[in-house]
């Protein structure tokens, strides 16, 4: 395919805002489709942290409590970074409208097939067809929906809960990963995230369970915010005394193996799947858009080598085991 190709990106979370970026800055006619909001799921809410390696040995803070022991390091200034995700997820893709991509507010409900089994767009709810040369499903968690409509391995949510908090300039920018025991003896591993808009993300308490089809019904576990909050208030005074502006739960997309899936969907030409980036979806958000539209546009992906994220390696979904998901 060349520019001027039509993309049609299902889901404008970090990974579609992503692929529109790149696609639409080589020339491509991207459409997103988002049912909900641009980063109103995962890519709005998570913590936005960015890391190169991995290290160990540093001394304690004195922003926290004499309890709180500092194990290992993750990381140095250099190999690591923050961003705000939701601005990071709306800036992608406030460029990408710059160069055309069109974003559209719809719930993609299946995909719509060409009289020789290729791909000639998606049906919306409601009726509209919107026509595309290609179509990748980046609906995160939600992309199992689609594995009605294609071929596609299994795709789970996983939730996590966070809070953020207005610490102002109380805690130094760097990030900590926690292991904390509640009274009941239950160890919590918060992270907690300084950023530079004077908030603080804290996040913990990650379940499995049912994922709502419609992202505007994600809702916190029952309790999991009030044990970050008392979490926090324990761990540190600036915590303590820190106003929470958002109480926040979102599910990261994991597939059965760990990996993303990142690719060509077999048997259909022009479909496409970018989704499973799990707790690392921010980062590799770029990496997956570049590699995307290299792929879409031009055969193959020049500079990631997309061969562990092949979708195929994975089988597809039972069609069966996904039951009633309308609506
Ligand atoms: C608590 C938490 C903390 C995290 N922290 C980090 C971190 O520090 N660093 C990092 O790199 N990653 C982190 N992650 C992971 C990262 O947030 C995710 O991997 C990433 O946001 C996934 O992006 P996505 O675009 O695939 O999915 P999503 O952000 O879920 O976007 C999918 C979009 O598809 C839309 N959609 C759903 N169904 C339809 C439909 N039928 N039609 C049209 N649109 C639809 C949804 O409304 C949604 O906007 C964290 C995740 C969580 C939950």
């Amino acid at each position: 395919m060349s520019s001027g190709t039509r993309i049609v990106i299902c889901g404008g979370g970090a990974i579609g805002a992503a692929i529109a970026y790149f696609a639409s800055r080589r020339g491509a006619r991207t459409t997103v489709i988002e049912r909900y909001a641009v980063a109103g799921a995962a890519s709005g809410n998570s913590g936005g942290f960015l890391a190169l390696d991995w290290c160990r040995g540093a001394p304690g803070r004195p922003w926290l409590t004499d309890g709180v022991a500092i194990t290992s390091r993750l990381g140095s200034p250099q190999t690591t970074a923050l961003v705000e995700p939701r601005a990071f997820t709306t800036g992608l893709m406030h460029v990408a409208e710059a160069h055309g991509a069109v974003l559209r507010h719809g719930t993609v409900v299946d995909l719509v097939r060409s009289a020789s089994g290729g791909v000639r767009g998606v049906a919306l709810a409601g009726g509209e067809i919107v026509e595309g040369d290609a179509v990748v499903i980046a609906m995160g968690p939600w992309s199992i929906l689609a594995a009605r409509w294609v071929p596609l391995p299994a795709v789970f949510g996983y939730k996590g809960h966070s809070l953020v908090f207005e610490t102002g300039g109380s805690i130094p920018a760097e990030a900590l990963f926690l292991e904390y025991r509640e009274a009941s003896g239950e160890i919590l591993t918060p992270e907690l995230f300084p950023r530079a808009d004077g908030t603080t993300w804290v996040c913990a308490i990650s379940t499995l369970g049912p994922v709502p089809v419609d992202p505007a019904d994600v809702t916190p576990d029952e309790g999991a915010h009030a044990r970050i909050e008392a979490l926090c208030r324990n761990i540190s005074p600036a915590l303590a005394a820190a106003p929470i502006k958002a109480r926040q739960a979102c599910f990261r997309p994991v597939t059965e193996d760990g990996l993303p899936l990142i690719g060509a969907l077999p048997g259909i030409e022009g479909a496409y799947v970018a989704t499973g980036h799990s707790v690392w979806g921010m980062l590799n958000a770029p990496a997956t858009g570049e590699a995307m539209s290299e792929l879409i546009l031009d055969g193959a992906a020049r500079r990631v080598d997309l061969a562990p994220f092949a979708p195929e390696r994975l089988p597809p979904l039972d069609r069966a085991r996904l039951g009633d998901t309308s609506g």
